[in-house]
């Protein structure tokens, strides 16, 4: 008796994990639809201002990294990104669609963001998972080394 209602309750153990599995794997993939159409809006509303068209947007688990640009021009973005305070989101945004002219964070990758957004010296919100969000103009090797981690997810 005592067997059976171990077994039972492993058997319900197991079925809760596989409905929060799948849960899960519903969550993520209503972010990622909802985002894609989002990110991809604002990709085409920043696209003139920057002069940079991505080829695709996809929203994917970028593992400790908020956003990459591949160099065929396909921009990804963590599918967690659109969690973030909308002003982060767009700062990753264009972050990534700067990367379509610059592919490095040299001193014309600062320029260009710091031109197409001059505010972002400000340091990033405190809990945004964000270290600073942007180094800009006079940047130092310290700050290339802030730079570098931009996309540190704090806490996953
Ligand atoms: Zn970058």
């Amino acid at each position: 008796m005592k067997q059976a209602r171990q077994g039972a309750r492993a058997s319900a153990m197991c079925c809760w994990r596989r409905t929060q599995a799948q849960g899960k794997k519903l969550f993520v993939a209503w972010y990622k639809e909802h985002a894609t159409v989002w990110l991809t809006r604002q990709a085409t509303r920043w696209s003139p201002r920057l002069a940079a068209k991505p080829k695709a947007v996809q929203l994917c688990d970028l593992s400790y990294r908020w956003g990459s640009c591949d160099p065929d021009g396909t921009l990804q973005f963590h599918w967690q990104t659109i969690l973030l305070p909308p002003n982060i989101v767009e700062y990753v945004l264009v972050h990534e669609m700067v990367h379509l002219h610059e592919p490095n964070h040299g001193k014309a990758f600062w320029r260009r963001l710091a031109r197409a957004m001059p505010d972002c010296q400000r340091p990033a919100p405190k809990g945004s998972g964000l270290v600073r969000a942007s180094p800009v103009d006079q940047t130092t090797t310290e700050e290339v080394a802030q730079a570098k981690l931009l996309y540190t997810i704090e806490s996953m």
